[in-house]
Formats: C-alpha cells, structure tokens, sequence
C-alpha cells in the first residue's frame, strides 16, 4: 500500500479494498520498524490515529466519506495539537501539550485524516538542515549520512520513505521546498494568506505559511483542497474563494509562457543540477510550453533582506516564551529577571538565540532604519520584479536548491553557507507568492528539485504545471534504497 499516492489510496479506500484502520495500521507499523534511521517523528500518536481510522471507517459506511477520509497523514510538530505535545524541537517547547489545534489540523481532521504523528523539524524552523532539532537530526533516506533539508525535514523524509502518504509543512524561506527538493517530493507553498496560520507556532509572521508535502502534485491538490481558506482567527488569512484544486489538473499546458530568471540560472548551481533543470525545461518544452528567458535583477538581495526581517519578526514572536506561562522554566530562580534569563538562555538552541539577538539588533533604536527598514523596501523592490515578470509569463522556473542534500555537519559551524541552502526559495516568500518543488531528476543518487513559481493565488496553475511534469515523467515514483519493502 505504501507505494500508492493519496488518489490511489483514496479509490482503494472508496473501493473497499482495505479500511482506513488498516491502511493506518501499516503506516504505523512502518514507522515502528522504519524510523529508528530517520528520527523523522517526535511523536508517534498510534491510539489517536487507529481511533480516527475507526471513525473514518465509520463514516465511510454511513456514506459520508470525502476525498480524504481515512487517509493517515503526518503533522509538522509546529502546529498546535490538543492533548498532543508540540514541542516546536524545541526544548522550551518539550512540556507543551496544546489545550486546542491548529486551524490546519481541524480541518484535517474534520476531512477524516488520522493523525500518525508530529514530525521533526529545525527548532522553531530556523534551520535548512533539521540539525537545530533538540531531537536530534532527521537523516534523509537516499543516503542516512546526508542532511533531508529543513525546516520540515521531518514530514519531508517520512513522505520520501512512505512512513507517510503525505504531511504537513510550513515554509517562511524555504522549509517545504527545500526538504522536499532535498528527499525527491512534491510540495507546495501556497500564497500568503492562502491557509490559516492560528495555531501555527510562529517564526516570522510576514513570511510563515503552511502548505503539504506528498509524492505528487495531484495529491498537493486534494490536500491544499483541505488546508486553504478564510479563517477569521487569522488577520492575515485572506477571504477569497478557494477553487477546486483537482479540478484544472488535466489542462493542457500548450501555450503556457515560462519565465526562466537568469539569476537563477547563474554561477553557484552544480552543474548536474542544472543539466537536470534544463532537462525539465526541455520537457516542458515538448508539453507545449513557451520558455523565455526573464530578469529578477533584485532577487540576489533576498537572502541578506530575509536574514534581517525574519531575525526581527522571530524576536517579537519568541518573546512570549519567558518560563512564565508554559513551556521550559529553569531551576530554582533567584528573582524575576533570573527566572527569564537562564529560562531562555537554557530553553533555547543556538540558532534560535542567534536570531533572537540579530533580530533585537535590528530593531533597536537607531538601527531600526539602516536595517528593517531598508530590508523592508528592499523586500518591495523584490516584490515588484515578480509584478513584472508575471506581466510577461504565466510561470516563473527554476531550481529549488544550488545543490543536492549536503553531509551531517556539512554546514553546521557555518551559519552564511548554511542561509544559502535557500538562495533560490527566499525571494518568493518575502514577495508572498507561491511556490511549488518537484522532483525533476537525479545528480550522484541524489534527488534535484525543480521549482515553479506562480503569481498571487495562482496555486491551480502551478498544480496544473506539475502534474502534466509528472504525467510524462516518472521521477516522482522513485523510492529511496532500504525503504522498499
Ligand atoms: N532556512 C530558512 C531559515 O532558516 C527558512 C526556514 C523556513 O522556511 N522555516 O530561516
């Protein structure tokens, strides 16, 4: 069964070739045996999964079953989990259990979706690598010596090893796109303000948006069919209607005008990742596609403007986490400022305090101008080359990452080299727009991601572009050695 996608599981389901109790049952029992090489799951929620397989059962038999009742899935341990730990990999988080859910996990759930578990993550999704987990490392499952990406390094190795069909993710600069690249999956980064962000711990509130990672864009579909729209407890979520996103899947793509940025397409990539890049734009050639080569003159500013406006939204946002309220405190406190101090100071990681104190720096009085402010209208000027691009294309390609999964440890004592695993994701969050990676081909054993960026709510189009990509290529099908059986 692990092999299927969420559609083909979805028939056999319909079908009545297996129940949801039993198709839950053997993903359990592959993360049981499976995981032990991953560290993809903080949390594994058996009973909870079996009860809602049961449910979903249920439900099927009153004829009452949607799309997705029955179908497990996996939830990034960033979204808020009622009676469930969400610990955000984070050591101040390690005692948190949710009193409520997350818009996202509401929705799953009222879809019929059992819950398998909470996956790994970078703590508080700072991270390209899932090394910041106080967990420790998710290994990718193409080689256990490689890095999955991150921050939804988690949920992007359980899809590749099929622990999962699908799972949940969330993307501020990168963190579906690049794990999913990474491990040879399929996920999508809707538009800002596409899917709701209550209950979504946050990192960067101008940035975070939750999307899904599966093996195909079909199946992105039926889960962002569940996943989007207007939700009053988030300000930012926008009211728009949310179309059917299975619905526009088999339009042919004869005349769709591609944009290829030729900063994209500079030094910096490994040549066998862009000989697979090519190869993609060359299939979408033969679809019918119109390729033509664009500018986004300002895109090399994106990772020095993000790495200032993200540091400063994630200081704002980390503040509440005083050892008052919940979460880690330390022992035995002298006084008040003792009790905030070492419970921070020991609550959080690293990488965390690193971008807590480049944040605080930034928005101090008197750096607040030469720093945010300046990122903030650099982020504008990023913005509206996408405005003109997508005035002349429908699409914007590219790769998702320079290179393929680096070594465990690779890039750990170097934060700048790590920051540029996500040169080519960043732009298209500080701009709001989606984006889509899918798996486009192999370099040394290694899966390559190709991306596709789409203008405001234009998620259809890119769903559309990816799986006509992936009626005529197989690369999505691939299953990582050792995960087979
Ligand atoms: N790697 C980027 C960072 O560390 C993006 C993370 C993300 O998208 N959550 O900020």
């Amino acid at each position: 069964m692990h092999n299927k996608t969420i559609a083909q599981l979805s028939a056999g389901l319909a079908r009545g070739e297996f129940s949801s109790v039993e198709l839950t049952q053997s993903y359990l029992e592959r993360i049981k045996r499976l995981d032990v090489q991953l560290n993809s799951f903080i949390t594994q929620t058996g009973d909870l999964a079996l009860e809602a397989a049961r449910a979903a059962d249920a439900r099927r038999a009153k004829g009452e079953a949607g799309p997705l009742t029955g179908i497990p899935i996996a939830h990034k341990d960033i979204f808020c989990t009622q009676g469930v730990k969400t610990s955000c990999a984070s050591k101040m988080l390690d005692n948190f259990i949710s009193p409520y859910n997350a818009t996202v996990i509401e929705r799953f759930a009222a879809a019929g979706c059992p819950m398998l578990g909470k996956t790994n993550m970078d703590e508080f999704a700072m991270g390209s690598s899932n090394e910041t987990s106080v967990y420790g490392p998710v290994k990718n499952p193409w080689d256990l010596q490689r890095v999955p990406g991150g921050s939804s390094g988690g949920s992007a190795a359980a899809v590749a090893a099929r622990l999962a069909p699908a799972a949940t993710g969330t993307d501020t600069g990168g963190s579906i796109r690049q794990p999913a690249a990474l491990t040879g999956i399929t996920g999508i980064k809707p538009t800002y303000g596409r899917v709701s962000r209550f209950g979504m711990i946050a990192f960067a509130s101008s940035l975070d948006q939750a999307g899904p990672m599966a093996h195909t864009a079909q199946d992105c579909a039926l889960l962002l069919n569940v996943m989007a729209g207007f939700d009053p407890r988030d300000s930012t979520c926008v009211d728009q209607p949310v179309p059917d996103y299975t619905a526009t899947l088999d339009q042919p793509l004869k005349g769709l005008k591609i944009g290829l940025p030729k900063e994209f397409f500079a030094e910096g990539m490994e040549p066998e990742v862009a000989a697979v890049i090519e190869a993609a734009v060359a299939q979408y050639r033969q679809l019918g596609a119109i390729c033509v080569d664009i500018s986004l003159p300002n895109s090399g500013l994106s990772v020095p403007a993000y790495y200032v406006v993200a540091p400063a939204e994630c200081s704002s946002n980390l503040a509440r986490f005083d050892g008052v309220r919940y979460g880690y405190r330390c022992a035995q406190p002298k006084d008040l400022l003792d009790l905030y101090t070492r419970s921070r100071g020991e609550g959080f990681g690293a990488e965390v305090k690193r971008r807590i104190m480049v944040g605080t720096y930034a928005l101090s009085a008197g750096y607040y101008d030469a720093y945010y402010l300046k990122a903030q209208k650099v982020r504008r000027l990023i913005a509206d080359d996408f405005k003109r691009a997508f005035s002349e294309v429908d699409i914007i390609l590219g790769p998702t990452t320079p290179t393929t999964a680096f070594k465990l440890g690779e890039k750990t004592d170097d934060p700048v080299t790590m920051y540029l695993s996500d040169i080519y994701t960043i732009a298209v969050n500080l701009a709001g727009l989606p984006g889509l990676s899918m798996p486009a081909g192999f370099a040394q054993g290694l899966p390559v991601g190709v991306q596709l960026i789409g203008s405001y709510f234009d998620e259809a189009r890119l769903l559309n572009a990816a799986h006509q990509y992936q009626q005529h290529t197989d690369w999505h099908t691939r299953l990582p050695t050792g995960f087979e059986g």
